[in-house]
């Protein structure tokens, strides 16, 4: 007999942690709360449906190329969180890196040529271990409800390489060949065909 096997269904979860969906968060998004309950919700109701759940946890050390520590200008000064920071702008010493100039000056350059997103410093988010950094609760009881009944949810840390932002879930903005922290997710892709 032929078993037809029935599709499977991901639920990927993105950075829903304290910094950007909690009041409070160093980039907090006004009603993010509520998306939140949404989301538990959506577990809640499609429990049987549901067969893998990852959750995606954006990871910075406090020394990042997008945190303000990593920068400084003539007068030793960091810059100001949403500054933006141009390739011209390094290469002329308005802002200094502190490490690494002519592979920063070489991220921004192919930042810039993709055209998709400027280089911004944020205030300093998501640091590893921190509160800011962890998952909020309603989700990971949702998850972990929905785990007891024999299943496993995953977290996959993006961010964690310094050098370079990790806006997509998946990978790097600008990955680095020898990084493969900031290549394309293998934990997804190993279970999933992922589009991207
Ligand atoms: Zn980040």
């Amino acid at each position: 007999m032929i078993k037809k096997s029935r599709k499977k269904n991901l639920l990927l979860i993105i950075d829903m942690q304290h910094d950007f969906a909690a009041n409070g968060g160093s980039l907090y998004v006004p009603g993010a709360e509520e998306d939140v309950l949404r989301v538990a919700k959506v577990i809640v109701k499609h429990d049987k449906a549901i067969d893998h759940i990852i959750f995606t946890q954006d990871t910075h050390h406090v020394l990042d190329i997008s945190h303000p520590g990593f920068w400084r200008n003539e007068k030793g000064e960091s810059p100001e969180p949403f500054t933006e920071i141009k390739s011209m702008q390094v290469a002329k010493g308005e802002w200094i890196p502190i490490e690494d100039t002519g592979y920063v000056l070489n991220y921004l350059e192919n930042l810039e040529a993709k055209g998709e997103f400027p280089h911004v410093v944020w205030p300093e988010h998501c640091l590893i271990g921190s509160v800011g950094h962890a998952l909020v609760p309603p989700l990971v009881e949702k998850a972990a409800d929905w785990a007891r009944k024999g299943r496993r949810y995953e977290v996959v840390q993006k961010g964690i390489n310094p050098m370079t932002e990790h806006f997509g879930a998946l990978r790097a903005n600008v990955p680095i060949d020898d990084a493969p922290e900031t290549q394309l997710n293998m934990v997804s892709k190993s279970h999933y065909h992922v589009a991207t």
